[in-house]
């Protein structure tokens, strides 16, 4: 029986991590599950799937938990040290999928022990790509990438050679605003930003890919990941979402990674890396489907790609605060506090003053100036949503 443990598992990825190893309760035991507010869900999967542990990252939550779970022997806690705890126990997979930058430290909990980590949080590789990969390499620790367009280029390397990669193309669908016209895009309300054509996924990351900082983000995950240089990465969209990713090699070969966007084929894969077993993802009726189509991204509809784009030149502790201040300008544009294409701008005001005041190109990773870059450039972003509302 496997050992696994899910952070984040009350969420869009931990809840289709469950859908999986709840198919073969007899594969797996559950060490510990982790959420945060949705106390009901954690406990009622923690009950389902027996597992040893349930964390709330929320301290408040604590009692709550424990009521929900009394006379289930299932041992509580709350806190975030509690979910790094978690993450630390042994277990012989962990899904990191925590929303933002909070996923950081429980996945860093993971590679420091040596362990196994199916990475769908995004953000570690973006504030902290190198110290991530470094840690891995001097502990053996295995890193899974979960998110579509890195376990579709994952796989397409399977018996490459890394070294003889061209280019590697990354999808994207375009969003919710895709269509629209560049002049409606200021007024675009909350609601309309929370639609994805395609996927179904949290509410944050969806909001990310009508901005296009998700695909940002995921340039960055590509360029930390796979070690390639910024120049060989590409972003194109494809509206039908059924090619993921595609690796280019040195003869001019593209191998594409086509499927229906269902998140289970990315997890599946990753929990049963290196084999591969059936998943219940539907299979592609290509005659059906009739066309894929490709056209170039917008800089004026997406301006977090340049922003990306910028991150990756700069490197050192720039990826932190390039993450923090979208996740502070996102949570402003939530609570209706700026416009859709405010976000953008908070973000590159916080890079200004930051890269030039804060030195954040030159500095060594560490886990202590990430976290302090993480909570300065929360506090730059607040000052510009500020200034704009
Ligand atoms: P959701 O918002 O659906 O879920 C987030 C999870 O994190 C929930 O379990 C939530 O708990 C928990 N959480 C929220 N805040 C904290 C915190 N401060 N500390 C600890 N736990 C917290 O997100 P998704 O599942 O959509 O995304 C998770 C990650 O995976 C993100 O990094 C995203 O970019 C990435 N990803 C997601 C994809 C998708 O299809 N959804 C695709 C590719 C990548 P609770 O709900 O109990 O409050
Ligand atoms: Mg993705």
């Amino acid at each position: 029986m496997r050992r696994v443990s899910i952070l984040g598992a009350t969420g869009s990825i931990g809840q289709n991590t469950i859908d999986l190893i709840a198919r073969a309760p007899g594969d797996y035991r559950v060490e510990a599950l982790t959420g945060a507010r949705n106390l009901t869900q954690l406990a009622h999967d923690a009950r389902r799937l027996n597992a040893r542990l349930a964390v709330t990252s929320e301290p408040d939550g604590y009692a709550a938990l424990k009521d929900l779970l009394a006379g289930t022997g299932i041992a509580v806690a709350a806190g975030p040290q509690a979910v790094a705890e978690a993450a630390a126990r042994p277990a012989d997979w962990v899904m990191s999928a925590i929303v933002g930058a909070a996923g950081l430290v429980p996945g860093m909990a993971v590679l420091k022990r040596g362990g196994t980590l199916a990475l769908a949080n995004k953000e570690t590789l973006v504030t902290a790509g190198p110290l991530v990969m470094a840690t891995a390499r001097e502990t053996g620790a295995t890193i899974l990438p979960v998110d579509s367009e890195h376990s579709a280029i994952f796989q397409a390397l399977t018996g490459e050679d890394v070294t003889g990669v061209e280019r590697v193309i990354i999808t994207a669908s375009g969003g919710a605003f895709r269509d629209w016209p560049l002049g409606r895009l200021a007024g675009a309300t909350l609601a309309e930003a929370s639609q994805h054509p395609n996927w179904a996924m949290g509410q944050r990351i969806t909001i990310d890919s009508a901005s296009m900082f998700n695909k940002g983000l995921e340039l960055i995950e590509t360029k930390e990941f796979f070690g390639i240089s910024p120049d060989r990465i590409e972003v194109i969209i494809h509206p039908e979402s059924l090619i993921h990713a595609m690796v280019g090699f040195a003869d001019g070969a593209l191998m594409a990674h086509v499927g229906p966007p269902d998140m289970r084929h990315a997890i599946g894969y990753a929990l049963h890396w290196p084999e591969r077993r059936p998943l219940p993802v539907a299979r592609l009726d290509l005659a059906q489907i009739g066309q894929l189509t490709f056209r170039a991204p917008e800089d004026a509809r997406y301006p977090a790609l340049a922003l990306a784009r910028r991150v990756m030149d700069e490197g050192g502790l720039s990826g932190a605060a390039f993450n923090a201040a979208k996740e502070r300008a996102l949570d402003g544009f939530i609570a209706g506090q700026i416009g859709f294409l405010d976000m953008a701008r908070v973000v590159e005001q916080v890079l200004d003053k930051m890269s030039s005041s804060d030195g954040l190109q030159n500095a060594t990773l560490t886990l202590d100036n990430i976290l302090q870059t993480d909570r300065l450039a929360r506090i730059r972003a607040t000052e510009a949503i500020e200034q704009k509302s």
